[in-house]
């Protein structure tokens, strides 16, 4: 069985940096066209789409807010009038606002959940009428492994990336039959500038329990991205699949 994308249209938010960025150019590798959004990194999103597009495929770089629903609507109509039609949603776009929650405002907890949660609701929301009536679909969700273990100093985070895996597995049932496949990918510390801005401290504890003692790439996250949303991996739904080199074992 081949792992191709040959023909098929994506969305990847939060395209412009890191995880997003690795898996739009991957999923461009593979031969789908590929729009991203974002919404400060401006140059780094049309880089993207030159890389897209230098890849022979075609790109999108839409800014949109992913926790604005009607930003979500907007930029799903402008790619299906662009391309005609939509086969593959990745929900990547994520911040985090750390703090001991006795110290977390409201604002924090407010903005890591509107981004981290109803961003992802917003897209799927746009998406799956599309993807109910032509009978097919894929749907990835990036959550963490902090979604799956809680994280000391990250109530806020933790909370957003767990219900991320409590609506990827309710979606996975309501959608089977409309054989469209929802799958999560749960990372574990992976180099981007998310992490570059962490403590030194932090980086160090994290090192001491990867198994495979080093930090993740953007690159291998994508890879299994790509499979999920490939026929290879059509007979996978609701699952969560960890790429963390054993740190959360
Ligand atoms: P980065 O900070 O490197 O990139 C985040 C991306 O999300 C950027 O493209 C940013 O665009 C975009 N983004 C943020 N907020 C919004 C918003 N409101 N609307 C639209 N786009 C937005 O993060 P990572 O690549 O590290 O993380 C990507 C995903 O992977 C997140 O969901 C994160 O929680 C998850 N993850 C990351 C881990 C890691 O170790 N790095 C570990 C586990 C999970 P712009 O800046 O242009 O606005």
């Amino acid at each position: 069985m081949t792992v191709t994308l040959e023909g098929k249209r994506a969305i990847v938010t939060g395209g412009s940096l890191g995880i997003g960025a690795a898996i739009a150019r991957e999923l461009a590798r593979q031969g789908a066209d590929v729009a991203i959004n974002f919404r400060r990194h401006d140059a780094e999103a049309r880089q993207v789409v030159a890389d897209i597009e230098a890849l022979g495929r075609r790109g999108l770089a839409i800014q949109a807010d992913v926790a604005s629903f009607t930003d979500a609507q907007r930029m799903v109509a402008q790619v299906v009038e662009a391309w005609g039609g939509l086969d593959i949603l990745v929900n990547n776009a994520g911040i985090n606002r750390d703090a001991v929650i006795w110290k977390m405002t409201e604002e924090q907890w407010d903005e890591v959940l509107a981004t981290d949660l109803k961003g992802y609701f917003n897209y799927i929301r746009a998406v799956v009428e599309i993807f109910r009536a032509q009978n097919s679909g894929k749907i990835v969700n990036i959550t963490s492994i902090n979604g799956l273990r809680g994280k000391f100093g990250q109530t806020n985070y933790s909370a957003a990336k767990a219900g991320i895996i409590g609506l990827t597995k309710a979606l996975a049932r309501e959608l089977g039959r409309s054989n469209v496949n929802v799958n999560a990918v749960a990372p574990g510390l992976i180099e981007t500038d998310m992490v570059r801005d962490a403590p030194p401290k932090v980086i160090e504890a994290a090192l001491a329990e990867i198994v495979l003692a080093r930090l993740g790439k953007p690159e291998e996250v994508a890879a299994v991205v790509a499979f999920l949303c490939s026929e290879a991996a059509r007979h996978i739904t609701g699952e969560v699949i960890k790429v963390d080199g054993g740190q959360y074992i």
